[in-house]
């Protein structure tokens, strides 16, 4: 009799353990993520894996292909040929497609008001997600240990990674660092400029991922009322005690 497969029998993410010391942190947009992650990996010695630029570059690489990113199945088949290169050490973050360096026009607020179309479409996320298992493991193997920052790594990408951390701050704290970043001031005016692309963003990421709320098992982390130092201190803290 034919044997309808079980839950067990399909390949799941996790199936292969990653290599190396895995260092997973998730956060909203303005956490600090970024900047955070890239500063610890630098401190252990590790790579670093920004994968919230694998979306940014797939949606640079979608427009630059004219692919209307209101199709999801147009954009899922541009995921599965995306020809991808990117950098995982932290002071040389690189990022390329087909060959272009995109690494500072996927920064572009024509990039940050519409990755979420692409990165909400679960065939790409799928895709996306099994590059990032196999470059973490890469880097892994290469450095020893690697730190991964995105929307889904401390509960899909990288579940059973030893250190899951939760970079967090205020709805506050964070217009105001990103309207820095973006505009040079945290004015009303530029708070307000800024609002689309971190509260919106962040509303249509989280139909697919959790980042508001630490899963079971990850420690959140709550950058507030923290300068940088201290957040880069806090999160190698957890690193310490989990390495202990
Ligand atoms: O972190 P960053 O703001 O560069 O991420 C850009 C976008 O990539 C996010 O707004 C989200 O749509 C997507 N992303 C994701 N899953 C990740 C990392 C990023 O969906 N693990």
């Amino acid at each position: 009799m034919p044997q309808t497969p079980v839950e067990s029998d399909v390949p799941r993410l996790t199936d292969h353990a990653l290599s190396g010391f895995v260092v997973a942190i998730d956060g909203p947009s303005g956490s600090g993520k970024s900047s955070v992650s890239k500063q610890v990996a630098r401190a252990l010695d590790y790579a670093y894996l920004d994968t919230g630029a694998m979306y940014r570059a797939l949606t640079w690489w979608c427009l630059d292909q004219e692919i209307d990113l209101d199709d999801p199945m147009a954009v899922s088949a541009a995921a599965a040929d995306f020809p991808l290169v990117i950098g995982t050490d932290p002071d040389d973050p690189s990022v390329s497609v087909g060959g272009s360096d995109v690494a500072t026009a996927i920064r572009e607020t024509r990039i940050s008001t519409t990755v979420s179309k692409v990165a909400t479409v679960i065939p790409v996320r799928e895709v996306l997600r099994q590059l990032q298992r196999d470059l973490i493991s890469a880097a892994g193997n290469a450095q020893g240990g690697v730190v991964v920052e995105g929307r889904d790594i401390t509960t899909v990408v990288a579940p059973d990674a030893p250190v899951r951390i939760l970079l967090t701050a205020s709805e506050e704290a964070r217009l105001a660092r990103r309207s820095k970043e973006l505009h040079g001031d945290a004015d009303a005016a530029s708070v307000d400029a800024t609002r689309s692309q971190v509260v919106d963003r962040d509303r249509a990421d989280s139909t697919v991922s959790q980042f508001t709320v630490a899963a079971d098992g990850v420690t959140t982390i709550d950058t507030s009322h923290l300068d940088f130092e201290g957040s880069v201190e806090a999160v190698l803290q957890v690193v310490a005690a989990a390495r202990a």
